[in-house]
């Protein structure tokens, strides 16, 4: 987890409530980014694998990642990881900045 505690923020990273303005899923509000109310746990996966995609692209990703990470951010994908895996993350290495 030190790694990523480590990396360097680059680029603009100007964030508009959780996301940055300058990430690849600007405008994506309504898209796979979105959780949907009782949505189906297949249904979820494939629109995680979805929005994750999104952010492999993203010229944002890591100081996205490590926003989501200090900021404890509860919900959704952030930086190319869901809330699950930044949970998993969060509690190997608790020591992570707030
Ligand atoms: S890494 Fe993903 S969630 Fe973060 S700004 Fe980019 S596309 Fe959006």
């Amino acid at each position: 987890m030190a790694e990523i505690a480590s990396l360097p923020v680059s680029g603009s990273f100007e964030q508009r409530r959780d996301r940055p303005l300058d990430g690849a899923c600007r405008g994506a509000e309504g898209g796979v980014f979105a959780r949907v109310a009782h949505e189906p746990a297949t249904a979820a996966r494939a629109r995680e694998e979805a929005a994750k995609a999104v952010c492999g692209g993203c010229p944002v990703r890591i100081p996205c990642r490590r926003h989501a990470l200090a900021a404890r951010i509860p919900h959704g994908v952030r930086g190319g990881l869901t809330a699950d895996e930044r949970h998993v993350l969060l509690t190997a290495a608790p020591h992570l900045p707030a």
